[in-house]
């Protein structure tokens, strides 16, 4: 299995690095060519702005679209759900969200990089809490049916599943915990 990690922008060495401890094949993704060898994929947290940009830039976009319309299974965190989400509020106007999760998200829901904060997630199901890091992390306002809500912090969703895709509004590659992504890779 080939992972791809989105790497235009933002913590894409970090979850390689995850990747990397738990044996799995991990290249980055800048152009088509590379997104087209790829089983997996992962869109790091960042600036879902620039990566938006950036996306243009390297002419991703659509062939990113195509990939996540066929079911390309994809873990989002951060700015990685927010350009997964159907809706962002308090985006850039024409910044890219692919509607690969049937979730509205609101950019930097839970305020500015000095409201970054830590805090224990309780996942169904999971003994131990994951560590969940939040840097200006964008906030579930809403998810659809379909939507599969795995752990939720003070009563709002932040972590969610539809089919194979995966978000987050935290940053699991910034915690000395690997289990995430693990089970990430190890979905069917
Ligand atoms: N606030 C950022 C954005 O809008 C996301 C922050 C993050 O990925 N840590 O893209």
């Amino acid at each position: 299995m080939k992972v791809g990690v989105l790497a235009l922008q933002g913590a894409f060495g970090l979850h390689e690095r995850v990747l990397n401890r738990l044996d799995v094949a991990a290249v980055q993704v800048r152009t088509s060519e590379e997104l087209a060898e790829v089983d997996r994929m992962v869109i790091p947290g960042g600036e879902s702005t620039a990566i938006s940009k950036l996306l243009d830039a390297n002419d991703l976009a659509d062939p990113l679209a195509e990939r996540l319309a066929d079911g390309l299974p994809v873990l989002g965190t951060c700015a990685g759900l927010i350009l997964l989400a159907s809706e962002v509020v308090d985006g850039y106007p024409g910044q890219h969200c692919f509607g690969a999760i049937d979730a509205t998200v609101r950019r930097n829901g839970y305020g500015r990089q000095s409201e970054s904060f830590h805090a224990p997630i309780e996942i169904e199901g999971w003994e131990l809490p994951f560590p969940g890091v939040f840097i200006r992390a964008p906030v579930i306002a809403s998810a659809g049916p379909e939507v599969e809500v795995l752990a939720e912090l003070d009563g709002v969703p932040v972590l969610c599943r539809q089919g194979s895709v995966v978000v987050s509004s935290f940053h699991p590659e910034l915690a000395e915990d690997d289990r995430i992504h693990r089970w990430f890779v190890e979905q069917e």
